[in-house]
């Protein structure tokens, strides 16, 4: 059996259960015309994207720049959640906005009951795992974005039978694309290295980029740091020179604080891209630049 079969099994028997339970065998009795897939946010638009291409795209709900953390749905959002033949998001953990009007939704798949991702507690600002709980910021593992693109390609699949081969086709494809991106990536950086980060939204890239954090400033990127967590960086760092990942422009007072230190912005949605793999491969790169350099 080859492996893309294999990892599909597992997805479509999750879909089937579900089609059993009857949760969502009302919608597949919609009309025939072409059905529309809405996604959450920009990371599983941009992996619904590589599964889609050569066919139409899925709808994307939240905006770029919102993964869903905070903030609620607009009207339109509701109309188009009621319109779609499936919803896909990642899940409460995630999309804390969607939850009201997906939690309970008949035609809403969550990602994270699918039992197939390498899944890592939170973390606390020393770095700590903190027991009992999820990261969510699953898809910046790059076996977890193969693992997405396969449930989206069944999930695709059932919504418009007609594009099936051309979806296993995009599949297979991304899969190859970002092995070799991550062998390019890693051949580049052979050891691993330290690095500090505001909002811990980056932990699914470590292994793949050989980076190990050594300390976040705060819990949230709407939480400003506390002074006795600049202290404890500073008095913790495991080099001289450190680089820290954001997801947007820190102050330059912050960053006195915490001399020397060199900063890149990642936007933890990936919406500065228009590809996936590009857009993880330009990540890694630019913070593998602000370690090293
Ligand atoms: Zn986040």
């Amino acid at each position: 059996m080859n492996s893309v079969f294999h990892h599909l099994l597992r997805p479509i028997t999750m879909l089937k259960r579900l089609l059993i339970s009857g949760v969502v065998s009302g919608f597949l009795a919609l009309s025939a015309q072409a059905a529309t897939v809405s996604v959450s946010n920009y990371p599983m638009f941009l992996l619904s994207e590589a599964v889609t291409e050569g066919t139409p795209s899925a709808n994307r709900i939240l905006q770029a720049g919102d993964v869903g953390h905070h903030g609620s749905v607009s009207p339109s959002d509701m109309k188009a959640i009621k319109d779609s033949k499936f919803v896909v998001w990642f899940g409460p953990a995630l999309e804390n906005s969607l939850t009201g009007s997906l939690q309970n939704a008949p035609n809403a798949i969550a990602m994270f009951d699918f039992d197939a991702f390498n899944r890592y507690p939170l973390r606390d600002v020393k770095g700590a795992p903190i027991e009992g709980t999820m990261d969510p910021h699953i898809w910046l593992d790059p076996e977890n974005a193969k693992a997405i693109t396969r449930a989206l390609a069944v999930i695709h699949s059932h919504a418009n039978p007609e594009y099936t081969s051309t979806y296993q086709a995009n599949v297979k494809n991304f899969a190859e694309r970002m092995d070799k991106t991550v062998a390019d990536v890693q051949q580049s950086s052979q050891t691993v290295r330290p690095y500090w980060v505001y909002h811990d939204a980056y932990q699914y890239i470590e292994k793949a980029t050989h980076i190990k954090l050594a300390g976040s400033l705060s819990p949230d990127h709407h939480i400003s740091p506390k002074a006795s967590q600049l202290r404890w960086l500073n008095e913790n760092r495991p080099t001289n020179q450190m680089c820290m990942v954001n997801q947007g422009t820190v102050s330059k007072g912050l960053l006195a604080k915490l001399q020397p230190v060199k900063t890149t912005i990642q936007v933890e949605d990936m919406s500065s891209s228009k590809d996936f793999v590009s857009g993880w491969q330009t990540m890694a790169q630019q913070i593998n630049q602000c370690i090293t350099s």
